[in-house]
């Protein structure tokens, strides 16, 4: 009778051991345009991963053309990080969860608005299919609220991290790296 809970857990831990994996070996859609090569830890996601697409002007080929960009370069609104499907997706401060139907399909069919009104800021996570809030919760801080994955990105699973104004809409994103706080992993090998 033990066994019969023994077994999921052994299954589980294969699994964990599985996705821990494949972030060495990476997925072949990854294409970083940027020349930093760090791994970032974040207290918004597990693990250390590589920026691949950072705020603004980009040659990444899937944005149309920005009047703010030079040469026909498109503008990222957000900061890309790239890292496996699957990977946990943590709240850094006390959020809300918003409805999401105003994002459009850019994001995937299932992306993530959340809100802190007392810091000022909506946060868009796209690409996401599995998300553990849903409109009006209120999400504690440290609580995984998703996992990354691919959907509606034809780059890879990655992290989409947006930040906007209350309500605000695309047009007042700004950088969002502070908030992000990444910090550069400690080489151990
Ligand atoms: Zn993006």
């Amino acid at each position: 009778m033990r066994l019969g809970r023994v077994a999921p857990l052994l299954l589980a831990l294969a699994l964990v051991a599985t996705l821990t994996g494949s972030a060495t070996a990476g997925d072949p859609r990854w294409v970083f345009y940027t020349t930093d090569k760090t791994h970032y830890t974040s207290p918004w996601f597990k693990g250390a991963h590589r920026i691949m697409i950072p705020f603004g002007c980009t040659t990444a080929p899937y944005y149309s053309p920005d009047p703010r960009c030079r040469n026909d370069r498109g503008f990222h609104h957000g900061l890309d990080v790239a890292m496996p499907c699957g990977t946990p997706l943590y709240a850094a401060v006390r959020l809300r969860a918003m409805p999401h139907d105003s994002l459009g399909s850019a994001y995937g069919d299932n992306p993530v608005l959340l809100r802190n009104r007392k810091r000022g800021f909506d946060l868009v996570i796209g690409h996401t299919r599995k998300v553990y809030v849903k409109p009006g919760d209120m999400v504690a801080k440290g609580t995984m609220f998703a996992r990354a994955n691919d959907r509606g990105a034809p780059d890879g699973c990655h992290l989409h991290f947006e930040r906007r104004a209350v309500g605000g809409g695309l047009s007042t994103a700004v950088k969002p790296r502070a908030l992000l706080a990444l910090t550069p992993r400690r080489e151990s090998r």
